[in-house]
């Protein structure tokens, strides 16, 4: 039976690499019916708001959506509207993969995992300025909320997917050292939870300055990690520089009740039009959808089929230094199948 998935084509670029990303997951013979969705400024314009309820709506009743990049529009006082995503549906795990594609970068064979906590930490959104005498902004607070739920949900999240996805070892990066309570209790219940999966998953904690680092100097020794939010913000930034910046990264954001597929880059309205967009990300946020959906042979079987294409550095984009568009790679992609 066809599984139906919220389809967001998102903005500038969004709507041609969303049709790429389409088009081969398609020639999978996989069947998905996709529920075409507006989100972002083109939602702006047809419905006078960047996230419809009848989006939202489709997403809920869907659970699945892989989404093109949105343009959050500046200084309108709308919220951003990933974030919105992310509260809406409690999608408080943000996977972040990264595995070296194109030969002759900085590493070869980089394979690694990153899962960020998407829900608290500093960025649970409790901030204020202090006044002092005449200045009303002497000082400014932000608050890291850390809780037991928040902490156990991610890390039972991390732990289950080392085991689901063949893992060896989950590396907890943390500044326990320092933020003796947040991070002290991310690390206890890290420490407690890794007894339940030993034998099956290695466990080490790292201190998160020193994680970056190890991620320079040696990133082969890492398998999954997982870190609070902020940490975790910009830890994976620097995993996606490890295997050649954002054009081939692919990023999920998954609840209990959802899970929201997308590229990691955003609309670049710099080159929208034109046609030259690399869907590579966004597809490779298909290949995890498809494996959240367990159809594991069609992940499988694109990834090769896009691993050989850049290999064989056929009708690349020119990001990637081609000369070919959207649909070439995409067409030289699905030949490959
Ligand atoms: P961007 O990622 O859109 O672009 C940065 C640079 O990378 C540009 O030069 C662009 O041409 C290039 N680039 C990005 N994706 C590419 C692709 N697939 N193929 C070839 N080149 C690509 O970042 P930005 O310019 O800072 O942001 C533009 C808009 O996107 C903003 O409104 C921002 O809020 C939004 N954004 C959305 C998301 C999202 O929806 N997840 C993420 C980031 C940014």
């Amino acid at each position: 039976m066809a599984q139906t998935v919220t389809l967001i084509p998102g903005d500038g670029i969004g709507p041609s690499i969303t049709d790429a990303t389409v088009r081969v997951i398609e020639a999978t013979g996989v069947s998905i019916d996709w529920d075409r969705r507006e989100a972002g400024m083109a939602a702006l314009q047809t419905h006078n708001t960047p996230i419809p309820d009848e989006t939202l709506e489709s997403i809920r009743v869907n659970r699945l959506a892989l989404k093109g990049p949105l343009t959050t529009p500046v200084g309108t006082g709308f919220r951003s509207i990933n974030v919105a995503l992310r509260k809406e549906f409690d999608l408080y795990s943000n996977v972040r993969p990264a595995r070296t594609i194109v030969p002759g970068g900085r590493y070869e064979g980089i394979d690694l995992v990153l899962i960020r906590e998407n829900t608290e930490g500093l960025y649970s959104g409790v901030e204020h300025y202090v006044g002092i005498g005449t200045d009303p902004r002497a000082a400014a607070e932000s608050v890291m909320i850390v809780t037991r739920f928040g902490v156990e949900r991610i890390l039972r999240y991390a732990f289950e997917y080392a085991v689901s996805h063949g893992r060896k070892k989950v590396t907890l990066a943390h500044k326990a050292n320092i933020l003796k309570y947040t991070q002290g209790l991310f690390l206890d219940i890290g420490r407690e939870m890794a007894k339940e999966y030993e034998g099956r998953v290695e466990f080490e904690d790292r201190i998160i300055d020193a994680t970056a680092m190890l991620l320079v100097m040696d990133p082969y020794r890492f398998d999954v990690i997982v870190t609070e939010n902020m940490f975790g913000d910009i830890l994976s930034d620097q995993i996606a520089g490890l295997v050649g910046g954002l054009g081939l990264a692919p990023g999920a954001n998954i609840g209990k009740d959802a899970a929201i597929f997308e590229a990691v880059h955003g609309s670049a309205p710099d080159i929208a039009g034109k046609g030259i967009a690399n869907p590579a990300a966004l597809l490779l946020a298909g290949v995890m959808m498809l494996q959240h959906m367990d159809e594991h042979d069609a992940a499988g079987r694109i990834r090769a089929a896009l691993e050989a294409t850049i290999h064989e550095r056929d009708s690349l984009t020119p990001d990637l230094g081609g000369s070919g568009s959207t649909d070439s790679f995409a067409d030289a992609i699905i030949r490959r199948l």
